[in-house]
């Protein structure tokens, strides 16, 4: 097999979306399964409907009909807000998008009526993460001239927190999502369908007990694919955090000092500290760098360490053996990591069921 190779364990990424759909289910919540740091993988999004997802949620209308050219059939959600200049693509392809300019729901109005169809909206509300979303006090209004576009269906209101400024999904904050599609019902006098509460960060408030109110859509990504808290970083019990490992290949192996010599100024990637002489070191390095990966969100094996990396190169000090050239190491990802492989064109991915190919 080729290397570097993201390896993914589809069985894994299908259990994790299960287990969290059984467990929101019964608090009358669904769940979007979000695709997009896996550049809309169709095998992905095929293991995240086995495991109960209701939609697909996606970043990029090119992922959304990459999705739609494999055949994945499910209704999409495009999740960021639609550029203006694509939306004859998005209407075509997505279902659904999340909006928060009336400028932009004009063009997609248009774009709809043009090829016959009806597209689903979903205004976003800012609640203090500021990244989108409309103000609140501005919702009704922007609401009721929204719903007036022809072709456009307002399907309800979400809100996205914890991805600019994280912060955190909780018992206010939500409330107050509920309190405004309540008051947005009886302004526009009918009932809304969709209260999307947020994204992964959510999910410490949606299982932590408390109301979820009239939230009923979670769009989850990163739990479902590394089976973290995304607030923490820390495992939710019973869910896989090993569906995804990248592997690369040693290209060189030595015993080198652990003190550079020279003159030293800065590297390729700016000003670099130099740590303690630790004496020689065994230490291999690999056929991996930064146009493949984020090194720095790497979880090497037990006993190995990445002491560097550059555009191409990740130097990894092995303990007390030396690794055979030509060998290979298998490391754990995080988002970061994990979206730079999936989005590399030098790192093959190979799937696999239950550890068998794909
Ligand atoms: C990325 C994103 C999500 C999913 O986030 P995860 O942290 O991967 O669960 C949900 N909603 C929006 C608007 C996003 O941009």
């Amino acid at each position: 097999m080729s290397a570097p190779r993201l390896e993914i364990r589809l069985d894994r990424i299908c259990h994790n979306a299960r287990t969290l759909v059984d467990r929101l289910a019964p608090l009358g919540v669904g769940v979007t399964g979000v695709t997009k740091a896996t550049l809309g993988s169709p095998e992905v999004a095929r293991a995240l409907l086995r495991g109960g997802v209701g939609a697909i949620g996606e970043s990029r209308i090119e992922n959304i009909e990459a999705l739609h050219r494999a055949g994945v059939r499910a209704p999409m959600t495009l999740i960021r807000s639609p550029m203006a200049s694509q939306a004859g693509r998005v209407v075509t392809h997505a279902a659904t998008s999340l909006n928060t300019e009336l400028d932009v729901i004009d063009r997609l109005s248009a774009a709809a009526v043009e090829r016959g169809r009806v597209h689903g909206i979903v205004l976003m509300v800012e609640l203090g993460d500021l990244r989108e979303g409309i103000l609140p006090g501005a919702l009704a209004s922007v609401a009721k001239r929204a719903a007036r576009f022809p072709n456009i269906d307002l399907r309800g209101i979400g809100t996205n927190l914890a991805c600019q400024n994280g912060v955190t999904p909780d018992a206010r904050n939500m409330a107050e999502l509920s309190a405004l599609v309540a008051s947005l019902e009886s302004a526009l006098g009918r009932r809304l369908d969709v209260v999307s509460g947020g994204n992964s960060a959510n999910l410490g408030w949606a299982l932590g007990g408390g109301d979820p109110g009239r939230v009923n859509d979670l769009r989850v990504g990163e739990s479902i694919l590394l089976g973290c808290d995304v607030l923490d970083r820390h495992p939710i019990e019973g869910m896989r955090t090993d569906a995804f490992s990248l592997v690369a290949e040693v290209i060189e192996s030595n015993t080198k000092p652990t003190q550079p010599w020279g003159t030293v100024g800065q590297t390729a990637f700016g000003p670099r500290a130099v740590g303690p002489d630790r004496g020689p070191a065994a230490r291999a390095i690999l056929a991996l760098g930064r146009q493949d990966v984020d090194p720095d969100g790497l979880t090497p094996p037990a006993g190995r360490s990445i002491i560097g990396a550059s555009s191409d190169h990740v130097v990894l000090e092995t303990g007390s053996a030396n690794l055979a050239v030509g060998s290979e190491v298998a490391f754990g990802l995080d988002y970061a990591a994990l979206l730079r492989a999936m989005t590399s064109p030098f790192v093959e991915r190979v799937y696999s069921l239950d550890g068998s190919p794909y």
